[in-house]
């Protein structure tokens, strides 16, 4: 089963779109070569064989495939490089045998946290009389039905623990949903929701995923009593100096 899924992913992948993705490629012949990303260097020695779905790197004799590549330069493991080209590709992974702990990372749990979250805001833009009035907020800014849906932007209910009650219903644990920077412990050991009454205004990394959200007041009474916005704090996934708001919809855009 997991072995289907992993071909399926790898057949549906360009090695060559994968790496672009991170650094500037030349064409040379059939192949494309690079500045290798692993090892510092002027000449280009990393290269890319579309042909075979291969990079090699002749300087630091790194290489492999497009999940080698993602595993190398996101500082990640398998299971979690297979979930990123997945993702990409459209492929929906399956549920993973909870004994098959490669694919049970950590990162992993909170890409889905992240996910569910993204679902849950977005859902609720709208739904309620508070979504409503936030949704209503945005149009009236000018910002489209298409954009609202392109960003995923999304509301949080200004309730205490409505992302958090979803979230157990899901079966993760509130030490998690801290871990992914949604909930903010007490001194007494209790969670509650980091995001209430906001608009939510999902982050992206370079392959789509979700991985922080920032959150900002729309009512005028609102503004004065509290931060007009705020962040996800840095979380195992979001790292604020290597992270650009809408980085992949604008290569979406340019290409
Ligand atoms: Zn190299």
């Amino acid at each position: 089963m997991v072995n289907n899924q992993i071909e399926d992913v790898k057949s549906r992948l360009d090695i060559v779109e994968v790496v672009s993705g991170y650094i500037k490629l030349h064409k040379t012949g059939a192949n494309y070569r690079a500045n290798c990303p692993f090892h510092a260097e002027k000449t280009p020695s990393f290269f890319i064989s579309p042909t075979r779905q291969m990079w090699h790197c002749f300087g630091c004799g790194k290489g492999g495939s497009a999940f080698d590549f993602i595993m190398q330069i996101e500082g990640v493991e398998f299971g979690d490089a297979l979930r990123t080209l997945a993702q990409r590709v459209g492929v929906e992974l399956k549920a993973f045998k909870p004994e098959m702990k490669e694919f049970n990372t950590e990162r992993t749990k909170l890409c889905e946290i992240e996910d569910l979250a993204t679902q849950f805001f977005e859902k609720q833009l709208g739904s309620s009389k508070a979504g409503k009035e936030a949704k209503d907020y945005l149009l009236g800014r000018g910002i489209s039905e298409e954009s609202i849906k392109y960003w995923r932007l999304g509301y949080s209910p200004d309730t205490w623990q409505g992302l958090l009650d979803f979230l157990i219903g899901r079966g993760y644990k509130k030490a998690e949903v801290e871990k992914a920077g949604l909930a903010i412990k007490k001194p007494d050991g209790g969670h509650y929701d980091r995001f209430r009454g906001r608009i939510i205004f999902p982050v992206f990394d370079i392959n789509s995923q979700v991985i922080g959200f920032g959150g900002r007041v729309f009512s005028q009474k609102d503004a004065k009593e509290i931060a007009k916005y705020i962040n996800t704090p840095a979380t195992v996934l979001y790292d604020k100096s290597k992270t650009l708001y809408g980085l992949d919809r604008r290569a979406d855009s340019v290409s």
